[in-house]
């Protein structure tokens, strides 16, 4: 299964990426989690990435479709990937067609997941993530021992970019301008699956699963 999820910031991508992970056995690969660990260890993708994702701004399409061609080559995700915060912009949507299409492999279908943007102010504002292993909780959900992940035992904190509104606004405008319109682009290709965003974890992941 070969799987893009859109969706605006604090749609619930994250969680419900894990979930289609898990019951597809696929990899996810979410470049927003590349370039934090690229800023993390200080490498040259992390060098030039960092005052874009800091600011909340998108890194440029060169570097960002470097890094995800690199990715999808390995072998993991030969027979299968979701793709997590990419493509975000008509340029990289059309950049992964070329990539597949090198391969001989199509795209089985893009999940757009909509929520109402102040939900996703709320849930960004409140939102709190495993710095080990990524893991989402929020402030009216927190691990069960002090900000320590139930899962893996890691500090759970807020990202550096979630802790203002207006980069968070600054994030939100993003998507409107340049990842919406890819809504257009997988209609087109007959690709596009809307699932509404809002509702427990288990009713979007239901829709989801019934939608592929
Ligand atoms: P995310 O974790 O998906 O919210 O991404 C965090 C940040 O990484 C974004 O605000 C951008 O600065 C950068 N980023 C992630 N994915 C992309 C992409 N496909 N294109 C450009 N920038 C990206």
């Amino acid at each position: 299964m070969r799987l893009v999820i859109l969706g605006p910031q604090g749609a619930g991508k994250g969680t419900q990426s894990a979930r289609i992970v898990e019951k597809y056995d696929i990899p996810v690969i979410a470049t927003g989690d590349m370039f934090r660990w690229a800023i993390s260890h200080e490498n040259e993708v992390g060098q030039e990435a960092r005052d874009y994702v800091r600011r909340g701004r998108l890194v440029p399409d060169e570097l960002t479709i470097e890094i995800v061609r690199g990715r999808l080559s390995q072998d993991d995700a030969s027979d299968g990937f979701l793709l997590d915060g990419f493509p975000r912009t008509l340029a990289q949507a059309e950049a992964l067609d070329v990539i597949l299409e090198e391969r001989g492999q199509a795209l089985d279908a893009a999940l757009a997941i909509e929520v109402p943007e102040e939900v996703s102010l709320r849930r960004l504002l409140g939102r709190r993530v495993c710095s080990n292993c990524g893991r989402n909780y929020h402030l009216d959900s927190p691990p069960q021992d002090n900000w320590t992940c139930d899962r893996c035992g890691g500090k759970v904190e807020r990202r550096a970019d979630d802790d203002e509104e207006a980069t968070i606004r600054e994030r939100l405008k993003n998507y409107h301008d340049s990842t919406e319109p890819l809504k257009s682009y997988y209609e087109e290709r007959d690709t596009l699956r809307v699932i509404p965003g809002e509702g427990t974890m288990d009713e979007v992941f239901d829709r989801i699963v019934a939608a592929l």
